[in-house]
């Protein structure tokens, strides 16, 4: 069981999962446990032959019931895709399972916040590089989805929707754009090549996205991955991190509409109408040079201020080529 302490001093939960020393540490292919169970092969952690997308708990969990989740999510069986070289059928249908899972999660009392994710890369501590994301169901709020919160009430209404709508009205960040979605490097992006995916509509959540809203996300996600990997002709690492309204009440700091009648139903509060939380996707790539990583250093871990050596409107410029190249 992983245990939770309260670090007084930065006021954060650490989640201690001393478990997770003894996982699997990049495997060669032939032991690879996320690959199918192949006649006559060695049993993987899926038992099947072929396969499309597969989630399961993870065995070497940070969270676990009755004090949250944690699940991994294969978007393949094959071992040298990525989420950028999927049919886009299948991204399509990932983020459906993505919704899935936000639901049935969200609605146990012991999730509070539904964060799925994707590390991409050894730079970001990728341990199988079979193509796969994870997502946590935390007993708590965590501090990155509670600043989002703060922002709403700092701009007097949704932050995405402000945000996106300066971006939209600058324009010389945005990266690519479909009737759905806008992707840009924000304002003050703290990576070299940081992007966020933006549903254009107020969506607190995936599970409040009209179905053509989530194929043109998985278009945008994957538009946007395979500029990523256009960019230096190489796979490009990055954490992805989708943000959503929390599922458990949040302690309003602006008036919010109560949920609708049919979210109460479901035992998710915190979507609907006039819920705080907008959905979207970002990324945050390590590198800043085809071949030099961003560390978090001394500014970044000691006084929380990234330093950075890229202007955003710059790296907008230079994936803008790339995602036109990658098209
Ligand atoms: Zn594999
Ligand atoms: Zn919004
Ligand atoms: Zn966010």
């Amino acid at each position: 069981m992983s245990e939770l302490r309260f670090e007084e001093l930065r006021g954060e939960q650490v989640d201690y999962a001393i478990h997770r020393q003894e996982r699997t540490f990049l495997p060669t292919r032939e032991h690879c446990p996320l690959c199918p169970t192949r006649p006559g092969g060695p049993q993987t952690e899926i038992p099947l032959p072929a396969f499309e997308i597969v989630v399961f708990d993870n065995r070497f969990p940070a969270f676990e019931a009755p004090l949250g989740a944690a699940e991994v999510v294969v978007y393949t069986d094959d071992h040298d895709a990525s989420f950028a070289t999927l049919a886009p059928a299948r991204a399509e249908a990932l983020m459906w399972v993505w919704r899935q899972r936000y639901i049935e999660l969200g609605a146990r009392a012991d999730v509070d916040y539904v964060y799925i994710f994707e590390n991409r890369g050894v730079e970001v501590g990728v341990t199988l590089h079979h193509p796969h994301g994870q997502i946590y169901g935390y007993p708590f709020l965590p501090p990155v989805p509670k600043l989002e919160l703060a922002a709403d009430a700092r701009l007097g209404g949704c932050a995405p929707c402000t945000l996106l709508a300066r971006e939209l009205a600058d324009g010389r960040r945005v990266l690519y754009e479909n009737d759905s979605v806008v992707v840009y490097v924000p304002y003050a992006a703290r990576w070299a090549y940081e992007a966020h995916v933006v549903m254009r509509e107020h969506r607190p959540s995936l599970r409040d996205c009209e179905p053509a809203e989530l194929r043109l996300l998985a278009d945008a996600l994957q538009t946007l991955t395979r500029g990523y990997d256009a960019l230096f002709e190489r796979p490009f690492p990055y954490v992805m991190a989708v943000h959503q309204a929390p599922t458990a009440p949040v302690e309003p700091t602006t008036p919010v509409e109560p949920p609708a009648p049919t979210d109460v139903a479901a035992g998710v509060l915190g979507t609907g109408a006039g819920a705080h939380g907008h959905l979207h996707v970002e990324f945050y790539p390590p590198l800043r040079t085809a071949d030099k990583l961003k560390y978090l250093a001394g500014s970044e871990q000691g006084a929380g201020t990234f330093i950075s050596d890229t202007l955003p409107e710059e790296s907008a410029a230079k994936l803008r080529e790339a995602i036109a190249r990658a098209a």
